[in-house]
C-alpha cells in the first residue's frame, strides 16, 4: 500500500471513531477538522517506524499480528473508559483516533499478498 491509500484509510478510520464514540466522551478531537489530520498522519506512522523503502521485508514488530492485538485489547480498554476530567478526555481521544487509524494501516497491509508477520523483529 502507497502513503496517500495510508493517509486516506487513516482519515476514514478517525473519523468514524469520532461518529460512533458516545456524546459524554466528546472532546476537541472529536471535530473532523482536528479528527481528520491526526488520522492522515498516524495512518502513516507503522511505514515511518519502519520505512519501506528499498526494503520489501520492512514488515516487522511494528507491523505485526503482535502488535495488530496489543492494541485492538488496548483500544478496547480505552474506549470502555470514561475519565471525568478534560485532559484525560483529550489523551483518550488522541489515543483512540490514532489507534484506529495505525489499526487502519495494519488492516491494508494484512490484505496484500506480504500480509503480517506474527511477531516481526524489533
Ligand atoms: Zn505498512
Amino acid at each position: 500500500m502507497n502513503g496517500p491509500a495510508h493517509q486516506f484509510a487513516g482519515t476514514v478510520a478517525a473519523m468514524l471513531t469520532t461518529q460512533f464514540d458516545s456524546e459524554k466522551n466528546c472532546t476537541a478531537l472529536h471535530h473532523p477538522a482536528a479528527a481528520a489530520p491526526i488520522g492522515a498522519f498516524l495512518g502513516k506512522l507503522p511505514d515511518m517506524l519502519e520505512p519501506s523503502f528499498r526494503n520489501p521485508n520492512h514488515r516487522q514488530f511494528f507491523h505485526s499480528v503482535a502488535v495488530l492485538g496489543f492494541l485492538g485489547v488496548g483500544m478496547h480498554k480505552l474506549y470502555r473508559w470514561h475519565p471525568q476530567d478534560d485532559s484525560k478526555k483529550l489523551l483518550r481521544a488522541l489515543l483512540l483516533i490514532g489507534g484506529a487509524a495505525y489499526l487502519s494501516h495494519l488492516a491494508l497491509d494484512a490484505m496484500t499478498s506480504r500480509s503480517l508477520p506474527l511477531l516481526g523483529k524489533i
